[in-house]
């Protein structure tokens, strides 16, 4: 099958990949539409060293499941695969299993590619009228929602988000609708030209916000960002961390224990809520959207969404 993989530093289009092999639980799917994001862009840099195939955000239809009733269904998946035996597995599912790994990030084949392999209890179908382009936000949409999972965001909270990507756009969505008093750090003029169509506010630059932010979600997606996000925390303030990235931050991580702030990491969050609000027309993701490219051409395409102000490029496979 088409597949494209993270080879030498660089993704690569595979032709011959072979399909996957299904292991026990599993369903096999056929991808129709995968979403880069910018974990994918440092898996390839070297996050995790890892050489199989790239992708975590898709949808597709199932071609054969344990359970012969998904056959046929268009689904979303959830990407942490655990052991399904520890402890950790049973009491919480597999996020945080010590034998996890992730789809197309560490330990599994991912979904650029014409089949991916998952576990069928990963599986969420999606409703009729969800099309394909807004599916594929699914898991980075479920990601903003985790914020509001790790974190009570309350009412009356000043909140920044920093980073206004592809992931930091979902974010503040997802906030907007705590009724918290929200700002969006954006550089560029049309992402705050967005931010303004969806009545959330956004400034250019972070002056007049140094210490002043109850809440700071970091989603600039570089090592950068994070000792600009503690900047910004009141004290006592909390700094919700979304980015991972290849390398190391710097931190003065001394200012934030005299100002006791709270950091807060979060990650893959729940796929039904984010379902939900696409469903009901709460979060606007097809406006992410600024190139497409067939799977052959994923070289391409990755080459495109690491250019700068590019948000989501989609792979039609
Ligand atoms: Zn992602
Ligand atoms: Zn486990």
């Amino acid at each position: 099958m088409l597949a494209l993989i993270a080879a030498n530093g660089r993704a690569v289009v595979q032709h011959d990949r072979p399909a996957p092999v299904l292991a026990p639980g599993e369903a096999l799917v056929r991808v129709t539409r995968a979403g880069i994001c910018s974990t994918d862009v440092e898996v390839v840099r070297g996050y995790r060293a890892f050489t199989g195939v790239l992708g975590h955000e898709f949808t597709g239809v199932v071609v054969s499941a344990p359970d012969s009733a998904w056959a046929g269904r268009r689904v979303v998946g959830e990407i942490n695969v655990g052991c399904g035996e520890c402890a950790t597995c049973r009491r919480e599912g597999p996020e945080h299993c010590e034998r996890r790994a992730a789809l197309g990030i560490f330990g599994h084949d991912g979904a650029f590619a014409e089949f991916v392999a998952l576990p069928q209890a990963n599986l969420h179908a999606v409703p009729d009228h969800v099309p394909d382009d807004a599916a594929v936000f699914v898991e980075p949409l479920a990601a903003a929602c985790e914020l509001a999972e790790r974190i009570h965001v309350r009412p009356a909270m000043r909140v920044v988000v920093l980073g206004a990507g592809r992931l930091g756009l979902l974010c503040a969505q997802v906030l907007a609708l705590t009724g918290c008093d929200l700002t969006v750090v954006a550089r560029r003029a049309a992402t705050r030209a967005l931010l303004a169509e969806w009545g959330i506010d956004a400034e250019a630059d972070t002056q007049g916000l140094a210490r002043a932010c109850d809440l700071v979600v970091e989603a600039t997606g570089s090592a950068a960002g994070f000792e600009l996000a503690r900047t910004l925390a009141r004290p006592r303030g909390t700094l919700a961390l979304k980015s991972t990235f290849h390398g190391l931050a710097t931190v003065d991580l001394s200012a934030a224990v005299v100002d006791e702030l709270v950091v807060a990491g979060t990650r893959c969050g729940p796929f039904d809520a984010a379902l939900r609000l696409l469903a009901a027309g709460r979060v606007q993701v097809t406006p992410l959207i600024h190139a497409r490219f067939p799977l052959a051409q994923g070289e391409a395409a990755f080459a495109r969404a690491q250019e700068p102000g590019t948000l989501k490029v989609l792979l039609e496979i």
